[in-house]
């Protein structure tokens, strides 16, 4: 279940029920302030509510004044092995120090570090890696490596307790999807704290971004996470704010701009879909609002699953159709139905979000349709929706119903 207790992170809310805050991180030098801030800019202007930066010298440290007080989004310092410098980032204004206890000097250097976030009202995140385990933890790691992670997790939670330190995130992070899941699972029942979601060193853009969908999103799937961080060997931060937001998307914990809904495609196709899906991508990034725009390959199925888009786009070989929540608006050359999709979402929008109908248009795009379409086909649409019923699924029983946020 999600965390109990909240925090905040400058103004972000984290836990308690609040929208699942997306973060990342820099992967710049943190004293180079210019390249930074620039980063943080990209990260901020994708959906990032948080960044976190690394703090290993001096003169990152110095550096994070700056990037405090410039940053747009809160800023996370992140430490390790050496406590003066998680204080000299608690004093500079950071947000929100992130530290693993385990590795910080022991408990007396942990108590200075959390003397000083209470008295300035910082939160910590207290973090513990699969990699880092304390050596007493050994064997158990070695015999049950996700109790050994929990064990670990609340260990250090019971030790800020007992330095009256409750201001904190925890988070346990392993390169094992199967242990991240087990783990988070545990840990959300055993503390009532928030949890820092993420897969460490998942990988590539491809093969990350899986890996964190099937870990993270099975366990926000649950209600259990309260912010997360997607990790991906990439220069591009801006890479991991957009998956974390598809993630989060896909099981509509938070809407963020348009959604995309395409067809597989299959051998009733007759046009290049590939190449319009990308495009009508491409297209939709420079818009806020979370409308749905679906794009199907024939109109064999007539407008079916994408009855409740806003917009979307059919074809066939020659022609093509708009249509608006299951309405067709207008038949087009398949070669124009890119721009003519994005010149009837420009209209929506200058018509103050209402779709503008030309009802002679309207009338021959119906003749099309009811041309193109084809009933009694067994399409992959029709298929998947006889599968569903036959489940009988309960939207309102899933697992994510009321956690279903919308932060405009
Ligand atoms: S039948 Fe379905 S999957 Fe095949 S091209 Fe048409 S819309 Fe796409």
């Amino acid at each position: 279940m999600a965390s109990q207790r909240q925090i905040q992170v400058g103004g972000v809310p984290i836990g308690g029920g609040a929208p699942v805050a997306v973060q990342t991180m820099t992967k710049t030098e943190t004293a180079d302030v210019r390249a930074t801030m620039e980063q943080i800019r990209r990260v901020a202007d994708a959906g990032a509510d948080i960044v976190r930066c690394a703090v290993p010298r001096e003169k990152d440290v110095e550096a994070l004044k700056t990037i405090v007080r410039e940053s747009p989004i809160p800023v996370i310092a992140d430490i390790h092995f050496n406590y003066t410098l998680a204080l000299k980032a608690l004093d500079v204004g950071a947000h929100c120090v992130r530290l693993n206890p385990g590795n910080i000097g022991g408990p007396d250097k942990v108590a200075l570090v959390a003397k000083r976030a209470n008295e300035l009202g910082t939160p910590l995140r207290i973090g513990v890696n699969s990699g880092s385990l304390p050596a007493h933890l050994r064997e158990l790691e070695f015999e049950n490596p996700v109790e050994a992670l929990v064990t670990a997790a609340v260990e250090f939670v019971e030790l800020m307790e007992r330095l009256d330190f409750t201001n904190f995130k925890v988070s346990m992070k392993s390169t094992s999807v199967p242990n991240t899941i087990a783990s988070n699972r545990l840990l959300a029942e055993r503390i009532p704290y928030p949890l820092h979601l993420g897969v460490t060193e998942a990988g590539t853009k491809w093969s990350g971004s899986l890996k964190s969908a099937v870990g993270l999103g099975t366990l926000l799937a649950d209600g259990i996470g309260d912010t997360i961080r997607i990790s991906l060997s990439t220069f591009h931060a801006e890479e991991e704010v957009k998956v974390a937001w598809e993630i989060l998307k896909a099981l509509k914990l938070r809407a963020r701009g348009p959604v995309l809904i395409a067809c597989p495609t299959c051998g009733r196709l007759q046009f290049d879909m590939d190449m319009v899906v990308a495009e009508v991508e491409r297209r939709l990034a420079a818009y806020e609002d979370p409308i749905e725009v679906s794009v199907l390959g024939c109109a064999v199925n007539g407008i079916g699953e994408a009855r409740h888009a806003e917009f979307g786009i059919t074809g066939a070989k020659d022609m093509g159709m708009i249509y608006s929540r299951g309405e067709p608006l207008k038949k087009v050359p398949t070669e124009r139905l890119v721009d003519e999709l994005f010149a009837e979402i420009d209209r929506w929008y200058a018509a103050g979000k209402r779709v503008v109908r030309d009802e002679a248009s309207a009338a021959e795009a119906r003749d099309w349709l009811a041309e193109n379409e084809d009933a009694t086909a067994m399409t992959p649409e029709r298929l998947a929706a006889m599968e569903a019923a036959a489940a009988a699924i309960d939207e309102e029983a899933s697992p994510v119903a009321g956690r279903r946020f919308n932060r405009a």
